[in-house]
């Protein structure tokens, strides 16, 4: 079982011809809704993946609030530990402009207010991992943190967004899973590619992370740990169309075969066939692909 604590988001999307300029109103074309946040969209790839999957997070008093917690039943994930608030569901309105550029106003809503206490009341036993990301409030995190570690439940810390991730946080996780931009922000090492994703995780492990995967989008991702193994594993060549939701599927991928206990490579190849899945498709959630697509492209 795994449970994923973190932001649910209603993502609305306006194609435009150009992004206003202050004080201008502009004609949109469609405008379509789109269930998202990197907690949704990683329990989403866990559960797709056969995983038994649990989301904690907060869903505000609104239609969009009822819209993701049936689109998230129907996925198969338990919404028991989701917590109903007053006020807004976490919102981002999103234009996109003929040149495809985007501008995003996130509101957090209820991801925000979403409160440490709400930890207390969780049961974590029977849990087998427990993912975190860095959309909810940092204090949410800490206590998940601390609660996992009272359990002895390994903790997978995606700090993404990286911006005011709190840093004292990273020798709590156990697997810490990056980005090429979260892993130079934290390493302070510039990534072109392998060699310096390597030098850049060899720091970070120094903090006392126990395992750590650093994934370089194309170029696939590298897995290092305490013990001095580093396995570097090759992404899938495909026609990448959207990469949104590339790390999110990546990780819930891996999660579900991590806690189904495959061995490490198996959850490396798993994750990278089913990202590379995710990418070939357009859109975030529509994209992230169920375990028998999983399957049928590694037979391929
Ligand atoms: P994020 O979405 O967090 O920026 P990455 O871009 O590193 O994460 O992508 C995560 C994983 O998705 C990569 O490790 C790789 O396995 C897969 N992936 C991403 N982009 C591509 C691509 N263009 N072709 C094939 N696989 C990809």
């Amino acid at each position: 079982r795994i449970l994923v604590v973190g932001s649910m988001n209603m993502d609305i999307v306006t194609g435009v011809e150009h992004h206003p300029v202050p004080g201008e109103t502009i004609q949109g074309n469609e405008t379509r809704f789109f269930i998202g946040g990197k907690g949704a969209n990683q329990a989403v790839a866990a559960s797709r993946s056969g995983a038994s999957a649990a989301m904690a997070g907060g869903l505000g008093a609104d239609s969009f609030g009822i819209d993701i917690r049936r689109a998230l039943a129907e996925d198969g994930i338990n919404l028991d530990y989701v917590a109903d608030q007053p006020g807004m569901t976490g919102l981002a309105l999103i234009t996109v402009d003929g040149a495809g550029e985007n501008n995003i106003i996130l509101s957090s809503g209820a991801n925000g207010r979403y409160g440490a206490d709400e930890i207390d009341q969780l049961n974590l036993s029977g849990f087998d991992v427990i993912l975190l990301q860095n959309e909810i409030s940092a204090a949410v995190n800490e206590r998940v943190l601390d609660k996992a570690a009272e359990n002895h439940i390994p903790v997978f810390m995606n700090p993404a967004p990286i911006d005011g991730f709190d840093r004292s946080q990273l020798g709590k996780a156990t697997f810490l899973i990056l980005n090429e931009v979260e892993a130079e922000v934290l390493s302070g090492i510039r990534i072109e590619g392998s060699s310096q994703a390597l030098e850049a995780g060899k720091k970070l492990l120094k903090e006392g992370i126990p395992h750590l995967i650093i994934t370089l989008g194309s170029k696939g991702s590298i897995y290092m740990d305490q013990s001095g193994s580093q396995i570097a594993f090759p992404a899938f060549k495909v026609d990448a169309v959207d990469t949104t939701a590339a790390g999110d599927t990546f990780i819930g991928a891996f999660a579900a075969k991590y806690a189904a206990g495959a061995e490490l490579r198996d959850c490396l190849r798993y994750a990278t066939a089913a990202s590379a899945l995710a990418v070939s498709q357009p859109g975030a959630q529509s994209s992230i692909p169920r375990e028998d697509e999983v399957q049928s492209f590694l037979a391929e």
